[in-house]
């Protein structure tokens, strides 16, 4: 349920009539500045992760907000949301390297960052276009991201505009902040679902964060991909809620299928997510679980690879080797993010 209340001084009002008068794009910027204080009374079935999701806020702006200290509110509790503080950081270019590699021609590289091909002949004067040799390094300025939170280029050789390091939230404990930066979408998502989760299960455990990405993003060792601020390692939910101090190998006996498949199917519900590897084994008690809830194979097909076998490319969640021990979550590109693939 949603209840609209503009907060809006008198004094406000004034100056906002004086600031529409002397400027139509003042006009503009003066109704965004403008605080909108909305109200959401919690209704069945949700919680302050769904609501911190609805309104694409951070978990803990709403816990300031309404002065909450955790997750746990009584049904029927009317939450305050107001305006989101959105990522506001620098908007220059980004210098890149890219290594000439076979079949590498100035048009093409153009093409894959978003630049003119005359700007890179001019950023690389001293190279012929017609005779690149492999290995030779040409200068790129990818452009700005006006400010924004910016997942750049593709995982496995992107970078991060402006990230937002991610922080301990009721549900996701930040093991290395260095190591835990994403796109501000991205981390307000992981915060808001893990949130959902302690929230209906309130002895739920934490769950550790291994990598997001680094501060610009780029490479972080041992991954390949984490590049871009859309990739996660989180551990997986231990029965008898078993609080895991770092990533432990799973079994079908321990493995908590019931607060996972909440999780994960909460997230694919976003949209927003482009797959995630489960090792196989698990997956099979995903599919269980979901059938013993009512879902149908056909509902689960487009979800999980299980029962097709383990090198089938098909469904979000998919095997791949080294996820016994923690999931890893592809977040898709989202409207912000440039040459993202
Ligand atoms: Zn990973």
């Amino acid at each position: 349920m949603v209840q609209r209340r503009k907060n809006l001084s008198w004094v406000g009002w004034m100056t906002g009539l004086l600031v529409a008068l002397s400027s139509s794009t003042a006009l503009a910027a003066d109704t965004s500045a403008e605080e909108e204080v909305r109200y959401h009374q919690l209704a069945d079935g949700e919680t302050l992760g769904t609501v911190a999701m609805q309104y694409q806020v951070g978990i803990d702006e709403l816990l300031t907000w309404n002065d909450l200290e955790s997750v746990h509110v009584p049904p029927e509790t009317t939450l305050v949301v107001k305006s989101s503080e959105e990522v506001q950081g620098p908007s220059e270019p980004l210098p890149v390297i890219h290594v000439i590699r076979r079949g590498d021609t100035f048009e093409g590289i153009a093409r894959r960052y978003g630049v003119t091909i005359r700007q890179v002949q001019r950023w690389n004067r001293r190279l012929n276009p017609r005779r690149l040799q492999l290995g030779a390094q040409v200068r790129l300025h990818i452009p700005g991201s006006n400010g924004k939170s910016v997942s750049w280029g593709a995982a496995n050789g992107g970078r991060l505009y402006n990230g937002v390091a991610m922080q301990t939230t009721p549900g996701m404990r930040v093991r290395n902040v260095a190591r835990s930066y994403g796109t501000q979408r991205v981390v307000r998502l992981l915060q808001a679902a893990g949130a959902d989760v302690q929230a209906r299960w309130p002895d739920a455990p934490d769950l550790v964060v291994g990598s997001l990405s680094v501060r610009n993003g780029g490479r972080l060792r041992p991954h390949r991909s984490h590049q871009s601020g859309r990739d996660v390692d989180l551990t997986y939910y231990h029965r008898g809620n078993v609080e895991l101090p770092d990533f432990r190998d799973m079994s079908v006996e321990i493995f908590d299928a019931v607060k996972n498949w909440h999780l994960y199917k909460t997230l694919i519900d976003s949209g927003q997510v482009e797959f995630m590897f489960v090792d196989y084994q698990l997956q099979r008690s995903l599919y269980d679980y979901a059938i013993s809830i009512g879902y149908t194979p056909e509902d689960l097909e487009p979800i999980l690879q299980y029962p097709r076998g383990a090198n089938v490319r098909a469904g979000i969640i998919r095997h791949s080797r080294g996820h016994l021990n923690h999931v890893h979550i592809r977040f898709t590109c989202g409207p912000e993010d440039r040459n993202c693939h």
